[in-house]
């Protein structure tokens, strides 16, 4: 994917000791994105928290994917791009629902799209979901933008109740059934860092575990050539967009 850059500035990571010792930024503020980018709204010093591009899917066993988001608390220009973006992403990998954490965000909030057709009248973000009154246990397949490949039956209800706010903070809610209560379902787990495979059956599961230790090598290989950065930047950066924009 081609990325955008606005006015932001890049700054490549491993000169960030040099950026911090000119006092051209706070770390604390910076943004460290999956490509060991730095991310500056000024040149010369942060005066808001820089603006984070969604620039690909995470995949498991990523620990961002296991991270438990908290409530949005306000919605703004810079997150209806993020959100923008996300739609891009999942169009890209032919996914109908992506949830923040599957772009290392952790922002409580997915986005859905459950038709064939790529357009606005389709496109649906859901805000701090809440699920309730689940109904009528059903097994359908199942797959996940950050396992790709991976497809196993997964025994949810069939009908749910919803609560939840759109991209104007209107409440959305009613009761969903089909497709949709599957995907709703699917993507509230990921933002309780829960994954379609922990509701798998433990035989299941065991079929799986080759395809499961494929993502942990390359995971692993990613993360001793600092593609994918340490638990503590990882974690750090999560806390620092959080404190921005959750409760
Ligand atoms: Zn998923």
């Amino acid at each position: 994917m081609k990325k955008k850059i606005h006015r932001d500035i890049l700054v490549r990571f491993d000169s960030l000791p040099d950026v911090i010792e000119h006092g051209t930024i706070n770390p604390v503020n910076a943004c460290v994105n999956m490509h060991d980018v730095v991310k500056i709204i000024a040149p010369t010093q942060v005066t808001a928290f820089a603006r984070y591009d969604p620039v690909e899917i995470i995949k498991y066993p990523h620990p961002t994917l296991r991270y438990q988001s908290k409530p949005l608390k306000r919605i703004d220009a810079a997150l209806r791009e993020t959100i923008t973006e996300m739609f891009q992403l999942m169009y890209e990998a032919q996914g109908i629902g992506l949830a923040a954490n599957q772009v290392d965000l952790p922002y409580r909030l997915f986005v859905l799209n459950i038709h064939e057709e790529r357009s606005k009248e389709h496109e649906m973000v859901f805000i701090n979901p809440v699920i309730s009154k689940p109904k009528d246990p059903d097994e359908k397949e199942e797959g996940c933008l950050s396992l790709p490949g991976v497809y196993a039956p997964v025994r949810r209800p069939a009908s749910i109740h919803l609560t939840a706010l759109n991209l104007s903070g209107e409440t959305i809610e009613g009761d969903f059934g089909g497709l949709l209560a599957r995907a709703i379902q699917h993507e509230t787990d990921h933002l309780d860092g829960i994954l379609f495979i922990d509701r798998l059956a433990d035989l299941v599961q065991k079929q799986l575990q080759d395809e499961l230790d494929q993502f942990q090598k390359t995971h692993d290989a990613n993360r001793s050539q600092n593609v994918i950065p340490p638990d503590e930047i990882i974690f750090d950066r999560l806390a620092a967009m959080e404190s921005a924009y959750c409760v």
